[in-house]
């Protein structure tokens, strides 16, 4: 039997299509071969040569013998009474290479995000003729295992660096997830917004995307795809001109000023406020879109009103949509989630301020804790979250 082609060795589901057909010039196959089976990975979520049917027998038989298959399994899947399914992931050939969680979110019935938007952008229209759009699925993907910002209020920060997933680990999590739909489901949208820091894993996350992209792959839109980052400076740069502006961006910003930024998110002394907002002023936005701006709320750390009036001067004439986070408290860190009626008020600081989005995130699949980044975690240091009740009186830090 012939050796596995290089391109091919490490990571086969983070192959470009020319890297298959490349490949399957070295084994005397054809083209057309190379790309069915490209196809039957990224359309089909099927990567075991033994169920590619249409396949000639003698391929599947070379195929067989590089022990081609999927590099992610899935170890547990959490359903949480609105269907949020949370789902843990390991790696077949590494055992002891760790866990990392993916989130399926169904959407809610008045989603308040600019969904409206992104449709009358669509090239494909979701209502074609008698056939009803499919109800559009977020999920939310692992870039690394653990992660080195060390933000302070983070279960993936607080256990560190354990390792980068390949561009095959990261696309498996969508192809794996695509399983757990249900009927008349599609994934439509992905983010980045899981385990890890994207962009310090940038060459096997810019791959990941444009597999996720590919048109002869998940095709999934590029403005549809977000990638959320604590705010790497050069990769943000980067991502933008290798990508055109189209990949839709979140930053994670927490803070208003340096000061308190440092304190709770390390990455900010290398990377500071007025570097950070020079990227995202220069990020080549594609037209009519927006940067999201994250800010977890944490009780009486950030969540202040003059917190709200100096990130209102901080983000003047950006274009972008503001979301907040009540902080989900973790067991390593001293940090509180804020009040019902702190968040609301700033909230409405920021609404008065600016006639951009301002939207608070709400809580899906609450029961299973399903924010990002908590589910690997889960019993050994992330607590489940409770936002106290509106009219709760602030407590004192
Ligand atoms: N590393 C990237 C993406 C993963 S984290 C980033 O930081 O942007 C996704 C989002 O979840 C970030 O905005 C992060 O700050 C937020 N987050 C992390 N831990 C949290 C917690 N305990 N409570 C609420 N939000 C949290
Ligand atoms: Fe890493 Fe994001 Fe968590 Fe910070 S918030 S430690 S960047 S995963």
């Amino acid at each position: 039997m012939p050796q596995i082609p290089f391109a091919l060795r490490d990571d086969p589901v983070g192959a470009y299509p020319e890297e298959w057909v490349a490949a399957f010039a070295e084994i005397h196959e054809r083209p057309f071969r190379a790309k069915q089976v490209f196809r039957w990975i990224h359309t089909r979520s099927v990567a075991d040569p033994a169920r590619m049917t249409d396949a000639a027998k003698t391929l599947r038989d070379k195929l067989a013998s590089w022990s081609l298959a999927m590099p992610a399994e899935i170890r547990e899947v959490r359903r949480a009474a609105d269907d949020t399914r949370k789902v843990l992931i390991g790696f077949p050939k590494s055992p002891a290479a760790g866990t990392v969680e993916t989130v399926l979110i169904p959407p809610l019935p008045d989603e308040d995000d600019d969904e409206a938007e992104l449709e009358a952008d669509d090239e494909a229209p979701a209502v074609t003729g008698l056939r009803v759009a499919a109800r559009r699925v977020t999920q939310c993907i692992s870039s690394q295992v653990g992660c080195a910002m060390g933000c302070v209020f983070c279960a993936s920060g607080v256990a560190g660096l354990k390792r980068h997933l390949s561009a095959g680990e990261i696309v498996a999590q969508v192809l794996l997830g695509r399983t757990l739909l249900d009927e008349g489901e599609a994934i439509r949208n992905v983010v980045l917004m899981g385990m890890g820091e994207p962009l310090h894993n940038y060459d096997n996350v810019a791959r990941a995307l444009r597999l996720l992209t590919h048109a002869d792959g998940m095709n999934l839109s590029s403005r549809r795809v977000t990638v959320s980052t604590s705010g790497l400076v050069p990769e943000i740069d980067r991502l933008g001109e290798e990508f055109k502006g189209e990949i839709a961006l979140a930053v994670s910003l927490h803070a208003p000023d340096d000061e308190l930024r440092s304190r709770i998110m390390p990455v900010n002394k290398k990377y500071p406020l007025g570097e950070l907002m020079a990227a995202l002023r220069r990020y080549p936005l594609a037209r009519r879109r927006r940067i999201t701006i994250e800010y977890t709320l944490i009780r009486n750390v950030n969540d202040r009103p003059e917190h709200a009036r100096a990130l209102l001067r901080l983000l003047r004439n950006l274009p972008m949509k503001v979301n907040l986070i009540p902080m989900n408290p973790i067991e390593a860190a001293p940090w509180q989630a804020p009040t019902r009626d702190d968040v609301l008020a700033f909230q409405d600081v920021l609404r008065k301020g600016t006639d951009q989005a301002v939207f608070i995130r709400r809580t899906r699949g609450d029961e299973i804790d399903a924010a990002c980044g908590q589910l690997a975690l889960h019993g050994a240091k992330a607590v489940k979250r409770k936002l106290p009740m509106i009219g709760e009186r602030h407590g004192g830090a």
